[in-house]
């Protein structure tokens, strides 16, 4: 490894370069590895994306993206004052790690979940403590309450659990809330749309929690950049001074429009959210003929993994088909591949690739 520069701040060493081999500018690929949506947004985005662009550009946008919280506070039954938006759910991430996780005793997280939070860890110096999830890969929430209730400096769950699908009823999220009351549980929603239960209900009954969504997945928004946080307002209150110490416009008139003209067109959400759950099922008993071994899925992608082939050969082998999935080189889930839900052709395409390799 090339020495550090000294003119580095000590930390970025540490730091990883994201490797943009995951978003390859090859046409023609079935792209099954980045969890993103298969189908368009609604067409009242593009309405709504080309009517902002015809007006207003050269202003800066609302500091305060009073529109869009609105829209998502609406859609909840929330105040606008326990909404916070951000470029991404990634960033509403990393200003929530600022914002309450620099705490004397360590970050509680599972093993196995979002690689990310160990990111935003690194990145503000913030310890963690891993909870290993079991042989299935499941959360122990007994376990995990009970390591809460010890001290933690903060606990962040992602319901659906990325990257296996898997989903904890709203009674296990409770249990971790009331495990440590004194400081912030961050459930990271990017997938509960597709089968799971939101925590946005508890927000009224616990003060520590933050729900924190995106409308990269079910809202076929990736591209825009937007996602959310809701919570009491004094923790929406920390989020904006973070926020305003960093860019005092996360969100672009483009996105912002884009993202409540999507949160409005709730039955666009619903036949996309559908379709998709709908060839979810489908795959998972396609992939189970072929032999496939397939967690229970609330998500948009499937985890699996195949008893009788590596599953870095697999992945490869797919790749070599024009078929991209999604390998970790991790320890627990180095024999699992996570595959996203395409379009019904897609994950045809997907089957009939697996069935030449391990049929
Ligand atoms: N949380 C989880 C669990 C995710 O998988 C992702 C997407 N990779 C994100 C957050 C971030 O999504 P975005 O920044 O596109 O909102």
């Amino acid at each position: 490894m090339a020495p550090i520069p000294t003119f580095w701040s000590p930390r970025i060493g540490a730091l990883e370069p994201y490797v943009p081999g995951e978003q390859p500018r090859i046409e023609g690929l079935i792209k099954l590895n980045t969890n993103e949506n298969p189908y368009p947004p609604s067409p009242r985005v593009l309405d709504a994306v080309q009517a902002a662009a015809a007006n207003g550009l050269e202003r800066y946008p609302d500091p305060e993206s009073m529109a869009l919280r609105e829209a998502v506070a609406a859609y909840y039954g929330l105040t606008r004052d326990q909404v916070f938006a951000g470029n991404g759910s990634d960033e509403v991430l990393a200003h929530a790690f600022f914002a309450f996780f620099q705490q004397a005793e360590p970050l509680l997280f599972a093993d196995v979940t979002y690689s990310f939070y160990r990111v935003y860890a690194q990145l503000y110096g913030i310890e963690c403590a891993l909870q290993p999830v079991d042989d299935t890969l499941t959360i122990d929430v007994d376990a995990m309450a009970a390591r809460a209730a010890q001290g933690c400096g903060g606990l962040v769950i992602a319901n659906p659990n990325a990257p296996t699908g898997r989903s904890l009823p709203l009674a296990d999220i409770e249990r971790l809330l009331v495990a440590c009351p004194a400081r912030v549980v961050l459930v990271d929603e990017a997938y509960v749309d597709f089968g799971a239960q939101s925590a946005v209900s508890l927000i009224a009954r616990h003060p520590n929690l933050l729900v924190v969504q995106t409308l990269s997945k079910s809202r076929s928004l990736a591209g825009l950049r937007v996602g959310f946080a809701c919570g009491q307002a004094p923790l929406i209150d920390a989020l904006t001074r973070v926020k305003n110490s960093f860019n005092s416009y996360p969100i672009d008139r483009l996105a912002s429009a884009g993202a409540v003209a999507a949160l409005e067109d709730e039955a666009w959400f619903r036949q996309t959210r559908d379709a998709i759950v709908d060839t979810r099922e489908g795959l998972v008993l396609q992939l189970e003929d072929l032999g496939f071994e397939v967690q229970p899925s609330h998500a948009n992608f499937v985890f699996v993994r195949h008893p009788a082939y590596d599953a870095a050969a697999l992945a490869a082998a797919l790749r070599e088909r024009a078929v991209l999935v999604r390998h970790f080189r991790q320890p627990r889930i180095e024999q699992y591949l996570r595959i996203s839900i395409g379009t019904r052709a897609q994950c045809s395409a997907l089957v009939d690739a697996s069935a030449t390799i391990v049929g």
